[in-house]
């Protein structure tokens, strides 16, 4: 039997879309399915839309290896195809002489995953390239930058269809099998319509409805699906102009980056994400009686002790999709091809939170390689 389609892509948010261009750059005749009626409305348009450069994670790691390679090629892609873009740069800050030590220990992480354009900066130096910065010490990134995010989404979509794929809005994945004839038959539930398509190769790349997917399918014994608990982070905007050039991060605390300054590409800050750990995804911004903003102005005066009063608005949420609970170790992206699975021709995705936009052209690549 032949199938209806090559490859299918479930998901289009910014890692399916890179993943269903590197299919469609590789030859494969391409649908990227997804449910709602816009491309990348739940993660990729509830993020920081940060550059980033590769410092913190674990040496060799996905995330780091993925983030090293993607910003490269994320920058060339972003020239080549007109995607608006910002290399601006970020100064990483201790604010206490007690956190220097902490500081050194990322300058060796990001040498180590291969980032050797930190500049080690003193309070003097911080000052002058930022002057309303406070600072004891501080990094100066200069490959962190800023992107569009819905453009470079937008720009995926257009290879993807130049080369004669679709992206299917508005189409819901209720089912995934693997039929004994090698094919996989994928249902879907379109305007109330259910449908099934059949393909030779099949990705999951559904972010937060990966593991539901994933579970569809009966893998090898000893293969278990990843769970995903969704941790929450609440952005504030500044109201006012920028004094800042640069992306202001301090100290990390584990594997949370801290409640940073980030800059959008038309120069607008703003400050988050917090985290909270939930049981159930909803994108509603949650005040907590005053306490979450008094939080905010509390940690961002740490390094920007000028923020007037009144500074902050509530802006948006985004929701991590975390492969690991509340104080357990950081996992790693989970990108589980054949060798892990034992099935040939799917690959699944789980855990794919920050720095998923940063390394999507990186993880492309290494998925159609997967299922090639
Ligand atoms: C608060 C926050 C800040 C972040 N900041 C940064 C940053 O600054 N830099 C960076 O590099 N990364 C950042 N990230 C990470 C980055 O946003 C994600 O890694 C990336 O957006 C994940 O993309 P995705 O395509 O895997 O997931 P998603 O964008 O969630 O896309 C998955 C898609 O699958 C669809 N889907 C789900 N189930 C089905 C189904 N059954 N049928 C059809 N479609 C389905 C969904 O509707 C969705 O559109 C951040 C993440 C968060 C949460």
């Amino acid at each position: 039997m032949t199938a209806d389609v090559d490859s299918i892509v479930i998901g289009a948010g910014v890692v399916g879309l890179a993943i269903g261009r590197a299919l469609a750059m590789h030859g494969h005749e391409v649908l990227v399915l997804e449910q709602h009626g816009l491309i990348g409305s739940e993660t990729s348009s509830r993020n920081s839309e940060v550059i980033h450069a590769g410092l913190y994670y674990p040496t060799g790691s996905l995330r780091a290896r993925l983030c090293v390679a993607g910003k490269q090629m994320l920058y060339r892609f972003c020239e080549d195809n007109g995607v608006t873009h910002k290399r601006c740069g970020k100064l990483l800050v201790a604010t206490k002489r007690e956190e220097i030590g902490k500081l050194e220990d990322i300058g060796a992480t990001a040498k180590r995953n291969g980032v050797l354009d930190l500049v080690p900066l003193t309070q003097a130096e911080a000052k002058k390239l930022e002057p309303e910065a406070q600072c004891e010490a501080a990094y100066l990134s200069p490959s962190t930058g800023v992107i569009d995010s819905h453009g470079y989404m937008v720009a995926l979509e257009g290879h993807i269809t130049s080369r004669g794929g679709q992206v299917v809005l508005n189409t819901r994945v209720d089912g995934v099998t693997r039929r004994p004839d090698g094919l996989f038959e994928v249902t879907t539930t379109s305007d109330g319509q259910s449908g099934v398509i059949t393909a030779n190769r099949v990705v999951n790349a559904a972010g937060h409805g990966a593991t539901r997917i994933g579970r569809m399918l009966g893998f090898k014994d000893g293969y278990t699906v990843p769970a995903t608990y969704p941790a929450k982070g609440h952005y504030y905007s500044y109201a006012g102009k920028s004094p800042f050039q640069r992306l202001i991060y301090p100290m990390p605390q584990g594997a949370w980056l801290g409640l940073h300054l980030t800059l959008d590409v038309a120069g607008k800050a703003k400050f988050g994400p917090d985290i909270e750990w939930k049981d159930e995804i909803s994108y509603h911004f949650e005040h907590n009686d005053g306490e979450r903003e008094a939080t905010f102005y509390r940690e961002v005066r740490r390094y920007w002790p000028g923020l007037p009063d009144g500074g902050l608005q509530a802006d948006y949420t985004g929701v991590r999709p975390k492969i690991y609970r509340e104080n357990e170790p950081v996992a790693d992206f989970a990108i589980h091809g054949p060798e892990l699975h034992g099935m040939a021709h799917f690959a699944g995705l789980y855990g794919i939170e920050s720095p998923g936009l940063t390394s999507s052209l990186a993880i492309g690549e290494m998925v159609a390689g997967m299922v090639a």
